[in-house]
């Protein structure tokens, strides 16, 4: 640790937030003779008022001690801290799309059966008009099957137990493969053995 340095960043750090070291003194509850001690390399800040001080200064106590601002590894970190936080997101909105998956579903296999249900007990009707509400609820089933089938391959990840790889399978591998329930027969994309592989949700 470089006293001399950190006082002379301390009063570059001071000036370019428009204080003059009387105002930061005040706002430290120190004097100033205390802050020019400090920019003089003559004192550190005592521990107690360090926090405080770079909160005003708005740098951080690792930057204080090395009197510079360590900018690669501040970016690494808040690059690294907004990618954890993309990645929470997804797993957060991941969760709901299969949950969304299972009302779709049960809603796909509603409209095809309520229709069924009502042509075939309706009795004064002629047969074409039975026909027709039976096979009412045939398209939009499908369209709802094939939108919960979509989310099956979007959210989350397919894990291979054979290697450990996650990945996101085609939708047309998705919709070929068996399943029961939400874990399929796939091929690995990484080790190219076909296994039952589970649903996941995060990629760790
Ligand atoms: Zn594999």
């Amino acid at each position: 640790m470089d006293q001399l340095k950190t006082g002379k960043f301390i009063a570059q750090q001071r000036k370019k937030q428009n204080l003059t070291q009387m105002q930061l003194a005040e706002k430290l509850n120190v004097t100033d003779r205390a802050v020019s001690k400090w920019e003089t390399g003559k004192s550190m800040p005592d521990s107690s008022i360090m926090l405080e001080l770079c909160n005003v200064l708005k740098i951080s106590v690792t930057d204080l001690l090395n009197g510079e601002m360590l900018k690669r590894e501040n970016q690494n970190k808040e690059i690294e801290s907004t990618f954890i936080q993309m990645v929470k997101v997804k797993e957060q909105n991941d969760k709901l799309l299969l949950i969304l998956e299972v009302v779709i579903g049960v809603l796909s296999v509603l409209v095809l059966l309520v229709p069924i249900i009502i042509g075939s007990l309706l009795t004064n009707i002629e047969d074409w008009q039975r026909i027709v509400i039976c096979f009412s609820g045939f398209i939009p089933c499908v369209l709802g099957i094939c939108f919960a089938l979509k989310i099956e391959q979007v959210a989350g990840y397919y894990h291979c137990e054979r290697c450990g790889h996650k990945y996101v399978p085609t939708f047309k591998q998705v919709n070929l493969a068996m399943h029961m329930g939400r874990t399929r027969y796939l091929k690995c994309p990484n080790c190219g053995k076909k296994s039952w592989q589970k649903k996941v949700i995060s990629k760790e």
